[in-house]
């Protein structure tokens, strides 16, 4: 995968820049961008599927404190649920009109475009959590996550009108959902758009609603989906799974199901970044003389000998026995092994006096670092 560049940076805003800022900073790109506007250039859909993905994080400011913290890992939309899916997860290219409803409320037509209410329109996203141990995120795992979305009711299949009836185009806007009102003004006839009264905007008229949804064409359920968690996933990461939320409207495309993805801490490892970390106790005895030890990995235990005058925190690198990465499950981090040295407690009379004689049996050569050190001193507060 390509470096990506800085989200502010595709936005060109700066980094304290407000959410107003940021929305005009995005509205423009689009309207310079969309493929509406550059039919078959390559590079400007590049263009803007990059200010897409950077708006989805910067406009939301749960993303956006992440990737403020954690950069583009903080909200990798490289994962798809194990699928192939390409593209980023978030948007569609909704026509310009469906862009710019978010921001005016529906009213865009400045271009001469009316938003047609019976026009497509995406389902909305939908949000889940799970939470998956620290080997399950390192091996990578399936969960049925359960929600709750907007599916499209089977009794109308979606039209809000009684099975056997059809809505009907209606009469007074001729299904625009709008109507132009001519008023007077001191300056002159001025002709505005008001939503129509009789259909609400809509567009069409019901007369038999669907006894199932009561006419709005969606109905909500439960859905159980199951998804495929990557090895190498990270606390705090999203998986998005197309097409999983809410249902379309109008024969519109379904919203997203986004799957928050928590990893519960480990009492043996620690990540950090594809790296793992643990510590070994061993005893002051292995320590001095060596020794064959177990050593946790997340492939099973491994031996690792321990060698003679082996010093307290003393770190080993396993290679590749580190987290697999997400995108490339043959590339994995290394793991680090600390080695602590666990001097005895409570002993006896017995050993104490045998402990004793042994540490008189020792001299300078036994103990380099601590002649070094007194050498220093020595040298350093000499008289
Ligand atoms: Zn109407
Ligand atoms: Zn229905």
């Amino acid at each position: 995968m390509a470096d990506k560049r800085d989200y502010y940076e595709v936005l060109g805003v700066s980094r304290d820049a407000s959410e107003d800022e940021i929305k005009k900073a995005y509205r423009k790109l689009a309207m310079k961008y969309h493929p509406d506007v550059n039919p078959g250039d390559r590079a400007a859909e590049e263009k803007f599927k990059e200010a897409n993905e950077a708006y989805e994080v910067l406009s939301d400011s749960d993303k956006k404190a992440r990737y403020d913290q954690f950069g583009h890992a903080g909200v990798d939309p490289s994962f798809q649920g194990g699928g192939a899916g390409a593209g980023f997860g978030g948007m569609d290219f909704g026509d310009l009109g469906d862009i710019f409803e978010g921001f005016f409320g529906g009213g865009f037509g400045g271009r001469g475009r009316t938003a047609n209410p019976n026009a497509p329109r995406r389902g909305g996203d939908v949000r889940a959590a799970v939470a998956i141990n620290f080997l399950e995120a390192c091996h990578g795992v399936k969960r049925t996550v359960e929600t709750t979305v907007q599916h499209t009711c089977d009794a109308c299949h979606g039209t809000g009108a009684k099975a056997g009836t059809s809505p009907k185009t209606c009469p007074t806007c001729n299904g625009q959902g709008q109507v132009r009102v001519a008023q007077r003004t001191p300056f002159g006839n001025i002709a505005t758009a008001r939503t129509c009264d009789r259909c609400g905007g809509r567009g069409k008229i019901i007369e038999t609603p669907c006894n199932d949804c009561g006419g709005s064409g969606r109905k909500r359920a439960t859905q159980k989906i199951e998804v495929t968690i990557p090895a190498g996933i990270d606390d705090g990461q999203t998986l998005s799974v197309r097409g999983k939320g809410d249902a379309g409207l109008n024969g519109g495309p379904a919203g997203d199901l986004h799957v928050m993805v928590t990893v519960r801490p480990d009492v043996l490892f620690r990540r950090e970044g594809y790296d793992i970390f643990c510590e070994i106790p061993i005893t002051y005895t292995q320590a001095a003389l060596g020794a064959e030890v177990v050593v946790p990995t997340i492939d099973g235990k491994v031996k690792y000998n321990v060698p003679e005058g082996t010093q307290p925190g003393t770190t080993v690198r396993l290679r590749g026995k580190g987290v697999p990465y997400v995108n490339n499950a043959r590339r994995r981090g290394d793991q680090y092994v600390e080695m602590t040295v666990e001097v005895p407690r409570d002993l006896s009379r017995q050993q104490r006096e045998a402990l004793r004689r042994f540490e008189d049996s020792l001299d300078e050569k036994n103990y380099k670092k601590r002649k070094s050190f007194f050498d220093k001193v020595k040298e350093k507060f000499s008289d």
